[in-house]
């Protein structure tokens, strides 16, 4: 039969040698591996009592920002949703009343907006789609749940209390 690649390796069917059949330097061998890790610098930690530092880049979960008056950013514009590669952002856009512009900095805000955290890959690509700088990935790393309904995260627990900038970590 013609082979599909070229990385098909033959087996060797040759019998054992002695060496190989009593095992032992194999044995000896794998042993002086595992001993030989012993004295070496360990590459796990003693978490949550250590805490190895994140990356500069690191991303975590999302923020929903403010301005400087404390008025939500997002206008429900939807490019972060159409961004999203793993399509975990749904919102429901609502229009601004009389009286609400100290809450809601466009004439267009998000009513309802959700990201469903076991979609997200944390690519960042909303934040890079949003023109008005209205969705951050912070440095807090999603918390653990027991139901799949706690990580579909929702407005209130994405819009931040105080309004964050660039310069800020
Ligand atoms: S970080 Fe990426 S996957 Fe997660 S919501 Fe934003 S665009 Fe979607
Ligand atoms: S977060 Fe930004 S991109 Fe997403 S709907 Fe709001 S304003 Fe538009």
């Amino acid at each position: 039969m013609e082979k599909l690649t070229k990385r098909s390796a033959p087996v060797d069917r040759s019998p054992m040698t002695l060496k190989e059949r009593i095992y032992l330097p194999a044995l000896l061998k794998g042993m002086s591996i595992t001993v030989g890790h012993i004295f070496k610098k360990k590459a796990t930690v003693q978490y949550p009592e250590e805490k190895r530092s994140f990356s500069p880049v690191f991303r975590g979960l999302h923020i929903l920002n403010r301005d400087e008056q404390g008025r939500e950013r997002c206008t429900a514009c939807g490019l972060c949703a159409v961004a999203c590669p793993a399509e975990a952002i749904t919102m429901e856009a609502a229009e601004r009343k009389a009286g609400e512009q100290h809450l809601y900095r466009e004439e267009k805000y998000a009513a309802r907006y959700e990201i469903n955290m076991l979609r997200c890959i944390f690519c960042g690509a909303c934040e890079e789609a949003c023109p008005k700088d209205a969705i951050y990935l912070s440095e807090t790393v999603m918390p653990p749940n027991y139901t799949r309904e706690s990580f579909i995260y929702k407005k209130e627990d994405l819009l931040i209390a105080k309004p964050k900038n660039d310069t800020q970590a």
